[in-house]
């Protein structure tokens, strides 16, 4: 199958190529094309000249170029998934799940509107507001979801009257070249333009005079240094990075009950996600019946290849993170107690047996940093007010979960913490219509939602004088 980027409306080869790796068996699946500065360039002038055009469009207009989009995805649907699978290696089933929030995601922006709002019409004066594009959009994403960071930039961006130039993180472009492709015979020439790199376009994005926003999803640490170089000319930034959220178990639970959905949210995608369940704080008196119940729930589970319809759990993206994975394990095994898994199986493929460890506290480094992978410490707390100021004692805020048969006493410790999102009775339960948004150093602004819309646009105002 043949990649290419998207550049003002033409399907063209890269500078370069580069190999991508299933990391399922550390074989080669797809070469895809590496877009050079030139290339760079080119996209940037195409979303340039495309955008006031396409700003002038109903927004019912956009709105029907993103449900022919998302009946293009629909139609690709397999292919698609299987794409994911092979590049990012979570199971195909996952790889569906992804597919269908991607058609959430077109079906609930496609729907939006951003009518001119009155705030004061009288005899004298008149004063409106409206939301108007930004221009120029660069949405610089990572490889752990690609297709659905990157659908939920792109469908706002648009709806907005922006355009937009994807960058997808490098090990994982594959699904979003092919979204290039679908892309490319729906939308007006320029509108979405989709560039890949070997790491090294990111920063020339942020840094481009004629970008006006960028949308970015990854790590804290890159979140900062395209804070700071967006500053140079006050470009607008939605930043939506690391996570280390807790989830806080009180002695009320059904500890048979909660254990699947505490290890669903903790071990989704093997870990790899920003808001999963990172540091599990569970009451002294269920600590242990816990924690034997969520090995028995993970002693069923399969680690191994995504495309195995069977698999629960794929492997590590990438050999960069897997090596990082792997030190954390290792530090775990020194300092903590292996509740179960704890092994790196032998062969091919960057896999890790989802591990629950016991014995850790704040001050280690599994309970303080984010591993993004199959590594989740529990730890026993007696107090609550202690449990909920060791969940905040965080830089980090994405989200957060408590788990009780008294919703009421839930939502009041909820109202505590510190996160973006606060879950009760579950985790990482997103959509595309609900907003996702950020606090402390977990971002800045708002994806997803109504809320995820606004971001791509400045507020206008009208203020007539009818007595002139
Ligand atoms: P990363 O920050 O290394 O890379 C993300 C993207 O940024 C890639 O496309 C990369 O090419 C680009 N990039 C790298 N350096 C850049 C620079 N200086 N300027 C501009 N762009 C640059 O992140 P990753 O390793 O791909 O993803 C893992 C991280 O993402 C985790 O920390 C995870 O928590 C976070 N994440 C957050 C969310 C969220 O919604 N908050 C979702 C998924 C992942």
């Amino acid at each position: 199958m043949k990649f290419q980027l998207l550049i003002n409306g033409e399907l063209v080869n890269g500078a370069s190529q580069r190999d991508i790796i299933n990391p399922a068996t550390e074989q080669v699946v797809a070469s895809s094309p590496v877009a050079d500065n030139k290339q760079l360039e080119a996209a940037v002038l195409a979303a340039r000249q495309a955008q006031k055009s396409w700003a002038a469009l109903a927004m019912e207009e956009r709105g029907e170029c993103l449900k022919q989009l998302a009946s293009a995805v629909e139609s690709n649907g397999a292919e698609i998934a299987e794409l994911i699978t092979l590049e990012m290696g979570r199971p195909i089933g996952l790889s569906h799940f992804e597919v269908q929030l991607v058609l959430k995601s077109c079906a609930f922006y496609s729907a939006q509107r951003l009518d001119p709002e009155v705030l004061l019409d009288d005899a004298n004066m008149k004063v409106a507001i409206q939301h108007v594009p930004l221009g120029v959009v660069a949405a610089i994403l990572p490889w752990n979801a690609p297709l659905y960071l990157a659908i939920n930039k792109m469908a706002p961006a648009l709806m907005a009257g922006n355009t937009i130039i994807l960058k997808p993180a490098p090990t994982t472009p594959l699904a979003t070249l092919k979204l290039a492709e679908l892309a490319s015979s729906i939308f007006p020439k320029g509108v979405v333009n989709v560039l890949t790199d070997n790491n090294d376009l990111g920063p020339a994005l942020v840094k481009h005079p004629d970008i006006d926003k960028i949308a970015f999803t990854g790590s804290s640490a890159t979140g900062k240094k395209i804070l700071a170089a967006a500053a140079g000319d006050l470009k607008r930034v939605t930043l939506e990075l690391s996570g280390n959220d807790a989830a806080i178990v009180l002695g009320d639970v059904d500890v048979q009950a909660v254990a699947p959905a505490l290890v669903f949210g903790a071990f989704f995608n093997s870990g790899q996600i920003c808001a999963v369940i990172k540091r599990l704080y569970v009451h002294e008196s269920i600590h242990d019946e816990l924690c034997a119940a969520m090995a028995a729930v993970l002693s069923q589970a399969i680690t191994g290849d995504g495309l195995n319809p069977d698999t629960h759990y794929g492997p590590i993206q990438n050999k960069e993170q897997f090596d990082k994975v792997k030190d954390f394990l290792h530090e775990a095994q020194v300092t903590g107690n292996i509740i179960c898994g704890g092994k790196v199986p032998e062969g091919r493929g960057y896999f890790i047996e989802p591990t629950l460890v016991s014995g850790l506290s704040d001050g280690d480094r599994l309970v303080d940093e984010e591993p993004f992978g199959p590594i989740l410490p529990i730890i026993k707390f007696t107090d609550i007010d202690d449990a909920v100021d060791r969940a905040n004692r965080s830089p980090y805020g994405l989200g957060a979960s408590v788990w009780s048969a008294d919703l009421q006493l839930a939502q009041d410790i909820g109202q505590r913490l510190e996160a973006g999102t606060v879950w009760i009775n579950q985790h990482c339960a997103i959509d595309p219509s609900i907003p996702f948004p950020t606090s402390k150093q977990s971002g800045i602004g708002v994806e997803a939602g109504r809320a995820g819309l606004l971001e791509y646009t400045n507020l206008k105002v009208f203020n007539i004088n009818k007595n002139s």
